[in-house]
């Protein structure tokens, strides 16, 4: 029904409706009761059938950046939806994916000269892999061994195949190994998990060491390591050393591979820069972002890829170096309208300017949670967070994953007003950039009495 926001459904209706045909994603669908319906958004805040508001902790899992119903990016969208909502890049081009590549290119580092549309961020991994793997047939000195991918234990990169071959959790991954590519993989630099048994303080990094080995390992057949840079996200939250993606990029340069960055999760000033790569200026050969690039408002991805592997794509009809891939809602208008209204926020707003402020009360709020007695570590780099809670703190020992303890937590900081959703065990927090420091006590508040609530013997 057009106009009534619940489609002429009670709200008892629609949570019934919703067991019965919606199939959600990363849910077990047996005993999934009484879902929360959210029916509109208003800054910070989602806001469900009843009239009940909830911080969005986890900014609709990970996108949303200046608030929900932003003036600026309602009003794109509908500027554009006034000339035409989609058409296609097969051929044709668009004034708001034109002009967004140009603003991408210029913000983005080295010379990641051009953009790749894709839809959202396992498709930016995908086309990486696949431009990777042509890249190196095509170059002028061809290498067309190089088909294999390097990447990191626990890494998350989206759910088609060649993203699930390339990432590491096998909760989520282990089930398709027939299906999936062979890829090398290397230890996580987990500072409090350490796989070597090294302790930060006392190390030299010799998880980078791994890293060096595993490239060597693979040699003329390594086509590019893929890493989330800074960290990683889905893993947890695993905050990498500092100096460790430096390292990541001097070993592919040894090894004549390519580097792409994942920043799906982590760009769009996540961690406190527009791109995470620049904290240690490094430039990857591929780029991959999704999710924050609209705003949070619809799906887009871009990979942008440095000149010499744009260039190795160049050709006549004959040499069929093409590169035959693209979907079909590749580039979308409304879409690019709304990641140009999103990048002119950061502009006008300062927004990279006022995350100092904001990192630094989020990191003093957390202090306290940090010294909970099941609270065994707790991660930030920037507005993301990673609250890993444990069984036994001096053991480190974890809970079992049977107790779903970071499940019960998320239910537990519901009623108190605010929105989470974990990654096993370990807590997120990952915020809108535009959440306020009153905002961010609160959200960091209830998270610490959620947590007392339910870890209390
Ligand atoms: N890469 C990273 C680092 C991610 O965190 C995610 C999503 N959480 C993806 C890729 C996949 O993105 P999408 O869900 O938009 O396909």
């Amino acid at each position: 029904m057009a106009g009534d926001p619940l489609y002429g459904h009670s709200i008892r209706q629609l949570q019934a409706l919703d067991r019965a045909a919606v199939w959600h994603p990363f849910t077990q669908m047996a005993g999934y009761a009484d879902p929360l319906v959210i029916v509109r958004g208003e800054g910070n805040y989602l806001i469900d059938a009843e009239g009940r508001r909830y911080l969005d902790g986890v900014s609709s899992l990970w996108c949303n950046l200046h608030g929900h119903r932003r003036p600026e990016i309602d009003r794109a969208i509908r500027e554009q939806l006034d000339r035409v909502a989609h058409t296609t890049l097969l051929g044709l081009g668009s004034p708001p994916s034109i002009e967004l590549a140009r603003r991408l290119v210029a913000l983005a580092p080295g010379d990641l000269g051009h953009v790749f549309y894709s839809d959202d961020g396992s498709t930016a991994v995908e086309a990486a892999l696949k431009i990777a793997c042509q890249y190196h047939r095509q170059k002028p000195r061809a290498e067309p061994r190089r088909t294999r991918f390097i990447a990191m234990e626990h890494g998350y990169h989206g759910d088609t195949l060649g993203s699930v071959s390339v990432g590491g959790i096998d909760l989520f991954h282990a089930t398709y190994r027939p299906l999936l590519m062979d890829v090398a993989r290397v230890p996580s630099p987990w500072c409090y998990r350490c796989p070597l048994g090294l302790r930060r303080d006392a190390c030299r990094l010799q998880c980078a060491d791994e890293m060096d080995r595993a490239v060597d390992r693979v040699a003329g057949e390594a086509a590019a390591v893929v890493i989330e840079p800074l960290v990683q996200g889905a893993a947890g939250m695993i905050v990498h050393p500092e100096g460790y993606l430096r390292r990541v990029r001097r070993a592919c340069d040894r090894a004549g591979c390519l580097l792409i960055a994942d920043e799906v999760a982590v760009g769009f000033g996540r961690t406190g820069t527009m791109f995470a790569c620049e904290q240690e200026q490094v430039v990857p050969d591929l780029l991959c972002l999704a999710k924050g690039l609209t705003g949070g408002y619809l799906p887009l991805a871009a990979t942008l890829a440095r000149r010499h592997v744009y260039e190795a794509f160049l050709g006549t009809r004959a040499e069929k170096k093409t590169f035959y891939h693209g979907h079909t809602y590749t580039g979308n208008a409304l879409a690019a309208a709304a990641a140009l209204a999103s990048l002119d926020i950061f502009e006008s707003q300062r927004v990279l300017e006022g995350l100092p402020a904001k990192i630094e009360r989020l990191g003093r709020a957390l202090a306290p949670v940090a010294r909970l007695e099941h609270v065994g570590d707790v991660r930030q780099k920037g507005l993301m967070v990673g609250i890993e809670l444990v069984a036994d703190r001096a053991s480190r020992r974890p809970y079992a994953f049977e107790e779903a303890v970071g499940d019960r937590v998320c239910a537990a900081v519901r009623p108190r007003g605010v929105i989470l959703r974990p990654l096993g065990d370990v807590v997120v927090l990952m915020p809108p950039l535009s959440i306020t420091l009153d905002e961010i006590d609160l959200l960091v508040g209830a998270t610490g009495e959620a947590i007392q609530e339910v870890t209390r013997p």
